[in-house]
C-alpha cells in the first residue's frame, strides 16, 4: 500500500502538469471507485481549472477553482498516471486542455474518488493526526500520547488518528533504526528513545521522498515508474536474512494483522 512518501511522490509528480490546467473532459469507465454518482462527479469536474495539487496523510488532494477538492485515497492499487496508455484497470481518465491525460488506474478498486465542498466531508481526513513535518508533531506530542497508551509501538505509528501517513514499511524501518522492539508498550519508551525516534522518523521519510518511495506490489509515481527506496529497506520483507548490524536473523511477527519485521538483538 502507498504511504506518505509515495502518495508524496506522485504529488510532486503532478504539480506541474497539472497546476493551472484544466479539466476539459472526465470519463469514468468503472464508478464503482467513485463516492458519488458519475453524474455529480463529472459536472463538478469538467471546466474547471485546477489550484494546486498536495498531499494530506495518504490522500492526493486536487483544489479547484470553483472552492471544491478532488480527493483521491489510492488505498492498494491505484495509481494516478500522467500520459500512459490506458488499460483494462484504468477506472477514470481526465483529458485536460492541451490533451495531456491523467489516468486513474486500479487493479483491486479499493481506492476512492470524490469532489468535496469542504475536506472534513472525508472521513479520514477529519480524524487525521498532525503530518509528520509539522511543527504540531513534536517530541513532546509524541510523549504525551505515549504516556497515555500500553499500545505495542508499532501499532501506535500505524494509528492515523495519532499521525498521519505513516504506514507499515516505514514503521519497521524506523524501530529498527531507533533500536526500539516493535512490541514495546508505547508508555515505557523513555525519553530519550522518543527524542530518537522522533529524528528518525523524519529522515526515515525523507530519505524514502528523496528515493521516490518503495515499489513493492504495484505502486507507480506520477510518471509511470518504480520507487527506488526497496533496495535500501534494512528489516522490511527481509525474514530470515542477517540483520545489517548484527547479523542475527531478521524476525518476523504479525502485529495487529500487519507483519513486522525486526531484529530481536538490536532491538530492545
Ligand atoms: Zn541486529
Amino acid at each position: 500500500m502507498p504511504e506518505l512518501p509515495e502518495v508524496e511522490t506522485i504529488v510532486r509528480d503532478l504539480s506541474k502538469p497539472l497546476c493551472h490546467k484544466i479539466f476539459a473532459e472526465v470519463i469514468v469507465h468503472d464508478a464503482f471507485v467513485l463516492r458519488q454518482k458519475a453524474g455529480d462527479f463529472i459536472r463538478r469536474l469538467k471546466g474547471q481549472a485546477i489550484v494546486h495539487i498536495y498531499r494530506q496523510g495518504k490522500a492526493v488532494i486536487v483544489s479547484l477553482a470553483s472552492g471544491e477538492f478532488l480527493v483521491v485515497q489510492v488505498m492498494m492499487t491505484g495509481q494516478l498516471v500522467m500520459d500512459g496508455k490506458e488499460n483494462r484497470h484504468t477506472r477514470v481518465a481526465f483529458i485536460l486542455t492541451g490533451g495531456r491525460r491523467l489516468l486513474y488506474n486500479d487493479q483491486r478498486r479499493f481506492g476512492q474518488l470524490r469532489v468535496v465542498k469542504r475536506l472534513d466531508e472525508v472521513g479520514y481526513l477529519n480524524v487525521l493526526g498532525p503530518e509528520p513535518f509539522a511543527d504540531e508533531f513534536s517530541a513532546d506530542y509524541m510523549r504525551e500520547n505515549f504516556l497515555k497508551s500500553s499500545r505495542p509501538i508499532k501499532n501506535m505509528l500505524l494509528d492515523h488518528t495519532f499521525v498521519a501517513g505513516i504506514g507499515n514499511i516505514y514503521a519497521c524501518e524506523m524501530l529498527f533504526k531507533s533500536g526500539i522492539d516493535p512490541r514495546r508498550p508505547a508508555c515505557r519508551i523513555t525519553k530519550e528513545k522518543i527524542g530518537i525516534l522522533h529524528q528518525i522518523i523524519s529522515e526515515v521519510l525523507q530519505e524514502a521522498i528523496l528515493h521516490r518511495g518503495s515499489s513493492l506490489r504495484n505502486y507507480r509515481d506520477g510518471m509511470g515508474r518504480k520507487g527506488s527506496f526497496t533496495q535500501r529497506l534494512a528489516v522490511y520483507g527481509r525474514e530470515g536474512c542477517p540483520c545489517l548490524r548484527c547479523g542475527d536473523p531478521v524476525r518476523r511477527i504479525i502485529q495487529a494483522g500487519r507483519s513486522t519485521f525486526y531484529c530481536g538483538h538490536c532491538q530492545k
